[in-house]
């Protein structure tokens, strides 16, 4: 028997008319360069992505059209999330923190046609239009300066009054596509369907999952140029609700300042930056009224439990979540299940340092030599995910079908645990793990524990070639500024913490850990720095 519902394709195109038509008041807010702040509202954005679809249509532009941005967060951007694909064009999204090389590399591999970019970027652009051929290129002047002689001005593309024809578009069709930041070999493209980033702003709004609503004021800080600043302004403007974009200004003053100022209920970004919130915070704790509970979602690496018990004191709510550039990015969040609730609440943060359960329709495994790791929260395999936001391919590439497994699952390249009520729990990247006398020891899991100390900033875990255990942990450690630590102190403080074998055998004080592009440290990096390093 078949359903006799009708064929109906889920694109991104429903959730722009939707949102154009019940949310035109919702406010859009964005810093630019100056530090002030650019106001407007969803029927203002509305008009001008389709303006900009028009305009780009009249330009020549066919379905599967690749259009490139070189933007920080901010409403032309936006524009651009909802104007390229609802035209029928694909938003790639280049990352501004790569080496300008490697963004030229990017865009010729992607075949991008135009290219939109802020004014603020376009000392970066020059680095690389030696290597590229974009057919037009668009400056959004932000900065209050002309646009450059030689340069075509966005205001005057989009104001060509250009009507956009909204195309019928299969679901399957491409929206989007970004490429991974080469933390682990080079960039790779991963192209995105109407259906994946619908599938995925419905499933992110989930209660259980990021929990967005029309009422939120939400400021990604992730950047829009890194996976789609996690999906967020695609689950935003879906449930309509106001977006605060916080532009190049990153700090955790000039953060804290517009979470305050624009109310917000929800923001998004890497460890980094929220280590950077916590100690500002901590300096002067009664300088920002934030709203309470405000939800802060942490990912990218992972959040130490130290964080979100230090946060909670300031009644700021830590959601941890995992996901990959491969997986659009939404796989697992660390809420705590109802049943879970009659723990002791020092128990709960157990889970809460966990990555987290699977979104729905996102199944996880964890793979060993043997099979399938039983879910018991111990034993460590591969992270292998499928579902149907997760990538079966890369844009264009020979030579990496190996991750994926001859069944059809994403070999995720980190190590986990998965434990009885289904929590994930990352211990490291598989090219990071330290293998001691045969047993893995998880990098990740003392890294976090050192982070607790009040005297260290940052703290990374390597294995270091060892005659007896072929690889023993080194930690590198960077301390607080005005603070100072021991080797011997902290041993001490790991000892009871850790079985034995896991404890660093040494310990190495340095100003700063390399870092990617989006602020994971570089592990590789530093391995290279310490290949001669001798056991004391
Ligand atoms: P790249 O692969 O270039 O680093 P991604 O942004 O796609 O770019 O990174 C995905 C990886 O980041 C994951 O495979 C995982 O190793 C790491 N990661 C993401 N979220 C977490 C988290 N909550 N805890 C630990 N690691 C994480």
């Amino acid at each position: 028997m078949h359903s006799t519902m009708m064929q109906f394709p889920l694109t991104l195109t429903h959730i722009f008319e939707r949102a154009g038509q019940l949310f035109g008041a919702s406010e859009i807010v964005s810093r630019l360069p100056d530090k002030s702040l650019h106001r407007y509202r969803y029927r203002d954005f509305h008009e001008r992505a389709r303006a900009l679809g028009g305009a780009l249509q009249a330009a020549g532009l066919q379905t599967g059209d690749r259009v490139a941005t070189l933007m920080w967060n901010h409403y032309a951007h936006l524009e651009a999330y909802f104007g390229i694909p609802c035209a029928g064009g694909v938003l790639h999204t280049l990352n501004l923190r790569l080496h300008a090389d490697d963004i030229g590399y990017i865009a010729n591999h992607a075949g991008d046609r135009f290219l939109i970019v802020d004014d603020a970027l376009l000392p970066l652009y020059e680095k690389f239009r030696h290597l590229v051929k974009f057919e037009r290129v668009f400056v959004v002047p932000l900065t209050g300066q002309p646009v450059p002689a030689g340069y075509e001005s966005y205001e005057d593309f989009i104001r060509g009054n250009a009507v956009m024809q909204t195309p019928a578009l299969d679901e399957r069709a491409a929206a989007g596509m970004c490429y991974t930041s080469g933390t682990t070999g080079r960039p790779k493209g991963v192209v995105y369907s109407h259906r994946a980033l619908v599938l995925h702003s419905m499933a992110c709004a989930m209660g259980d999952t990021l929990g967005l609503k029309q009422s939120d004021s939400l400021c990604p800080v992730v950047p829009m140029f890194h996976v789609n600043a996690w999906g967020l302004p695609f689950t935003g403007v879906m449930v309509g609700c106001k977006l605060v974009l916080p532009g190049p200004h990153l700090d955790a003053v000039s953060l804290l300042d517009l979470y305050q100022a624009e109310a917000v209920t929800f923001t998004a970004g890497v460890p980094t930056i929220w280590m950077g919130i916590l100690q500002a915070l901590e300096k002067a704790p009664a300088q920002w009224k934030l709203t309470p509970g405000m939800r802060m979602v942490v990912g990218g690496a992972a959040a130490p439990e130290s964080m979100i018990r230090a946060f909670d004191r300031f009644n700021l709510n830590v959601l941890h979540a995992w996901g990959m550039t491969e997986t659009t990015p939404l796989g697992t969040t660390a809420h705590i299940k109802h049943a879970l609730k009659n723990l002791p609440v020092e128990d709960q943060y157990a889970y809460r340092r966990k990555q987290g359960v699977p979104a729905p329709f996102v199944e996880v495994r964890a793979m060993t030599d043997e099979g399938n790791a039983p879910r018991d929260g111990v034993t460590m395999g591969e992270l292998q995910v499928r579902g149907p936001w997760v990538a079966a391919g890369y844009y264009n590439l020979d030579g990496e079908d190996d991750k994926w497994t001859a069944d059809g699952w994403f070999r995720t390249g980190d190590v986990a645990t998965i434990d009885a009520e289904g929590y994930v729990r990352i211990t490291d990247r598989t090219k990071d793990l330290i293998k001691s006398g045969g047993e893995w020891i998880s990098s990740l899991e003392v890294e976090n524990a050192l982070i607790g100390h009040p005297a260290v900033q940052e703290a990374a875990v390597i294995g270091i070639a060892h005659p007896k255990w072929d690889e023993r942990p080194l930690a590198v450690i960077v301390c607080k500024s005005g603070k100072s630590v021991t080797s011997a102190e902290l041993h001490a403080y790991l000892t009871p913490q850790f079985a034995k074998f896991w404890l660093p055998d040494d310990y190495s004080f340095v100003m700063e850990i390399p870092r990617t592009s989006t602020g994971k440290m570089l592990k590789s990096k530093l391995r290279e720095q310490f290949r001669d390093w001798q056991w004391s």
